[in-house]
């Protein structure tokens, strides 16, 4: 039995140590954070998870695949450094897409974690069969959101007598001699008591240092560090914004990365990340800047800050990093939607555990009566009074005079506006249209899940229903490169050649591989790409 020491407390470090401990092995995890804030962002998340041929999808009559989910899963990837850093990469993706297809649910299940009936279509793509998207509905949330997902792991581990966490230890040297790990050294900081997911202190009262012959580093991406965000960003997406909301806990700091890299791990597809251009500035802070995502029905007009509108794919839930890229093209880091209040009660969806208390409490009746029967969820209409990105209006004149008050400028021309959002709504008047996103809104129609919850009835905006105006700022998130490992997440040299003893799992390592995902993603693949990965470095460790 061996010693298997784990850096990060999150739901990757969590899995592998689960996995090794009913293997029988002992576990040290550390984590730079409090004892209260382990589960790191999982738990903030929305529990999306990402399932292929699943008894939910079923229930709803889906038709899904292996063989289809790897073809959305390739043509959103476009691997296209198969010699070198996705050749790790794209094997994964195709272990990924196996798991997913053939053995998720049923671990999920042996984990005590269940399923809500919601079924959602996120990334849908929009241009052509072998591109970016899913072809069908593939978003199952977790019975309890992101802590539904957690908790199970976490009962396990923290209660097992082979177990310990050492919170407050921040990691900042691991050594390699030769092709072996060696030790793992760091800080202790200072004890805090700060709630879960607020910035704790870094204070530093002491050092430690352990000599370690296995250790997994699962300590996630950069989501919280916009200066190595700005620097790794890749010229294909316009320039770097200036200003984005910050969709992570600033635990995310991605400093790992730097002093793994020092040591001798090679990272690989630095320049490959996952943002969104639909964050709101949070009206109740928990960590820095803190910025949460729409996650958008079909229907909001979308326009950039000068009112043109988006051509397609960018239309809401469709193809964010394309969507990104012509944001940063416009040369601000903004955007807007413009809706009516009908589309938002009906469309908004709001991404965290804590934005969405029916399904985090598995409340039914709660979710029923906002989902199904009211206007909106309590957090999405706290937003519309409290967020400061939201303009509400009677008529299209005092939208756009709000508009332009919120972004200090005078950008937004209402003559322009006007013509744009008449001309679509002239689209409304048959069931067929030659406007893609009216094309699309009724396509979504036809699969129940978006009727009943997603997808407003097609109506014109200016029909003298009243109009919301939102602010969308760039809101950071995920790090889809990172440290390079084979299918045992056995991490790499930067010569090439495999390091006994260490192993990197979680969003540290791109979720599998160094970039498990390629250049873009389909949803809810980040958690169970978390999974996947700790199950297959515990399964490494058992190995070797
Ligand atoms: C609001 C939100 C919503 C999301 N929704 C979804 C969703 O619906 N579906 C989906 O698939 N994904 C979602 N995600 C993404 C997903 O939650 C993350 O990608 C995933 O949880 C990352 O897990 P991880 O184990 O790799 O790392 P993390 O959860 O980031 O954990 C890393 C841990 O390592 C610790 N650490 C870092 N550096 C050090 C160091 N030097 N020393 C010691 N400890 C260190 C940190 O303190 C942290 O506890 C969401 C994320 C957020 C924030």
């Amino acid at each position: 039995m061996k010693k298997v020491f784990i850096i990060g407390a999150g739901l990757s470090g969590l899995t592998a140590a689960a996995e090794l401990l009913k293997a029988g092995h002992e576990v040290v995890m550390l984590d730079q954070e409090p004892r209260q804030a382990v589960g790191g962002q999982a738990f903030w998340s929305f529990g999306g998870l990402f399932l292929v041929d699943s008894t939910v999808q079923r229930k709803y009559k889906v038709k899904d695949s292996y063989e289809l989910a790897l073809n959305d899963w390739l043509g959103t990837a476009r691997f296209d450094r198969l010699d070198d850093e996705d050749h790790w990469a794209s094997a994964w993706a195709e272990a990924y897409v196996r798991f997913a297809a053939f053995d998720k649910e049923d671990y999920l299940k042996s984990m005590g974690i269940k399923l809500s009936p919601v079924l959602g279509w996120a990334e849908r793509g929009g241009t052509r069969a072998d591109g970016h998207g899913n072809s069908v509905p593939r978003f199952h949330i977790t019975w309890g959101t992101g802590p539904g997902l957690v908790q199970p792991f976490a009962d396990f581990v923290l209660n097992h007598k082979r177990f310990q966490l050492l919170e407050r230890h921040q990691v900042t040297d691991i050594k390699i001699v030769g092709h072996q790990i060696t030790a793992v050294s760091g800080n202790i900081l200072v004890p805090s008591d700060v709630e879960r997911g607020a910035p704790s202190s870094r204070e530093v009262i002491g050092q430690f240092a352990f000599d370690v012959d296995t250790l997994i580093i699962t300590t996630g991406g950069i989501g919280a560090n916009h200066e190595l965000i700005k620097q790794n960003w890749p010229a294909r997406l316009g320039r770097a914004p200036e200003h984005m909301v910050q969709g992570v806990p600033d635990s995310t700091d991605g400093r790992m990365l730097q002093i793994s890299e020092d040591a001798g791990v090679r990272l690989v597809n630095k320049d490959r990340m996952w943002h969104y251009t639909e964050g709101l500035k949070n009206h109740t802070p928990i960590w820095n800047n803190h910025g949460i995502r729409i996650i958008p029905g079909p229907s909001s007009m979308w326009f950039d800050a000068e009112g043109n509108r988006f051509d397609a794919p960018d239309y809401p839930g469709f193809d964010t990093l394309h969507t990104l890229e012509s944001i940063m093209k416009t040369g601000y880091d903004y955007s807007w939607f413009v809706l009516t209040e009908d589309i938002m009660n009906k469309e908004f969806a709001l991404s965290g555990s804590e934005q969405n208390p029916d399904l985090t409490n598995k409340d039914i009746r709660q979710i029923i009566r906002e989902r199904l029967f009211s206007d909106g969820t309590g957090p999405v209409n706290k937003f519309k009074t409290d967020g400061e990105d939201f303009v509400r209006a009677a008529n299209l004149s005092a939208l756009v005079r709000g508009m332009n008050k919120l972004a200090g400028s005078e950008l937004i021309n209402y003559d322009k506006l006007r013509r744009q959002i008449e001309a679509r709504d002239s689209q409304l008047d048959n069931p067929f249209s030659k406007d893609p996103q009216i094309t699309a809104i009724h396509d979504t129609r036809h699969f129940l899940g978006d009727k009943l919850v997603r997808t407003a009835k097609p109506h014109k905006l200016l029909d003298g229903r009243p109009l919301i105006a939102v602010r969308l700022n760039i809101i950071s998130r995920k790090t889809l490169g990172g440290i390079q490992t084979d299918l045992n997440s056995q991490v790499f040299h930067k010569d090439g050649r495999l390091i006994n003893g260490l192993y990197a799992a979680g969003e540290v390592a791109g979720f599998g591989g160094g970039g498990v995902h390629g250049y873009g993603a389909l949803e809810g693949t980040f958690l169970g790409g978390c999974i996947f990965s700790g199950l297959r470095a515990a399964a490494g460790i058992n190995e070797s």
